[in-house]
């Protein structure tokens, strides 16, 4: 499987080329939410921060397009995709309290899918290691059959289904994002190819995602869910990669790793209680990257979720591209380096 995926597509690789893709289109700005936590300023945000670092250059061009929705329906109920694209040509609402669907809101979400899809396709044909879907709206919260918590299609769920149609025989999905990841729990919570590791702020919405949550079936097991007291910081996560989340990945030998990346357990973010760190989120990917590279070939895709403070999110999602372009130097210009940074490095090399 990974000899496979490791073969092709050499020709694509340049010599000085950055090794992270990024897939971002303007078009995420058009699902226009106003005031809501979940807006275009959030991408706004990130846009211009990888302007202002130079982050943009030098990376592989992996262009996408909306995802077919056969696609989407290998996690989604066809019956909800047709609701929502209905509701949203008819002018939209609220799906629930939350979520906001504008009339463009369909179409954006299907790109947004659709650069996960990319994605993937990009990373197991060796075009970049890694990729960052930096688009919206979030996905972790949608479920096979209705959308919620600002999210409309569960874009990391379906690049887990494309990886696995294109070959993978298993994929390992790590949510960090400060809700749990009910959605993405769900669509696999029968399932054994698809593992799924959770990590939250409990209690918190949307309510789920105690640890005797573990999946049913063949998927009994596949489903680890990390529930963290709310004040929760960088020693408290890394603590968790250590004692949970590496072992089940290095378990499980995904041949991909996904990551729903949120940054709302960030110490800024508005709508939790959590207390990690930008560096801490960078910490977090060097250890994620490190098991990638044990056990799939460094293979990894992250996809956007939460992260409410503009700033931090747009920091945070500048230290995490530094880590997956080159996971073994720290960041540049970081003269403060976390002590939980150090404790990362120390344990995942060697
Ligand atoms: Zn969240």
């Amino acid at each position: 499987m990974t000899d496979q995926f490791d073969d092709s597509a050499r020709a694509n690789a340049r010599a000085e080329r950055r090794g992270t893709a990024l897939l971002w289109s303007p078009r995420a700005l058009e699902h226009d939410t106003g005031g809501h936590p979940e807006n275009p300023g959030r991408i706004r945000a990130i846009d211009a921060e990888l302007s202002r670092t130079g982050l943009l250059a030098g990376r592989p061009d992996v262009p996408f397009a909306p995802a077919p929705l056969a696609a989407v329906e290998r996690v989604h109920d066809p019956a909800y995709v047709a609701a929502l694209r209905e509701f949203a040509r008819r002018g939209g609402g609220r799906l629930d309290a939350d979520t906001i669907v504008r009339p463009e809101s369909f179409d954006v979400a299907l790109l947004a899918a659709g650069a996960g899809i990319a994605a993937v396709d990009a990373v197991l044909d060796g075009v970049a290691p890694r990729a960052f879907v930096l688009m919206r709206p979030p996905g972790h919260h949608a479920t096979p059959t209705r959308g919620m918590g600002f999210c409309l299609f569960n874009s990391a769920a379906i690049a887990a289904e494309q990886a696995r149609a294109r070959g993978a025989a298993r994929v390992f999905i790590l949510d960090w994002d400060v809700h749990h990841g009910n959605g993405t729990q769900d669509a696999f919570w029968e399932r054994g190819d698809v593992v799924l590791c959770s990590l939250h702020q409990w209690p918190l919405y949307p309510g789920t995602g105690a640890a005797d949550e573990r999946g049913a079936g063949v998927g009994r097991g596949a489903t680890i869910n990390i529930p963290l007291s709310p004040g929760s910081g960088d020693a408290a996560y890394l603590d968790a990669f250590a004692a949970t989340v590496v072992p089940a990945i290095h378990a499980a030998r995904p041949d991909l790793l996904v990551i729903s990346a949120g940054f709302d357990a960030h110490a800024a973010d508005p709508l939790a209680n959590m207390r990690v760190t930008t560096e801490g989120f960078a910490a977090l990917a060097r250890q994620a990257v490190a098991v990638a590279n044990d056990v799939c070939g460094g293979r990894v895709v992250a996809l956007l979720e939460g992260g409410y403070d503009p700033e931090a999110l747009a920091a945070s999602v500048m230290a995490v591209i530094r880590v997956f372009d080159a996971p073994g130097e720290a960041p540049p210009g970081n003269d403060d380096k976390s002590r939980g940074e150090n404790a990362a490095r120390s344990e995942t090399s060697a």
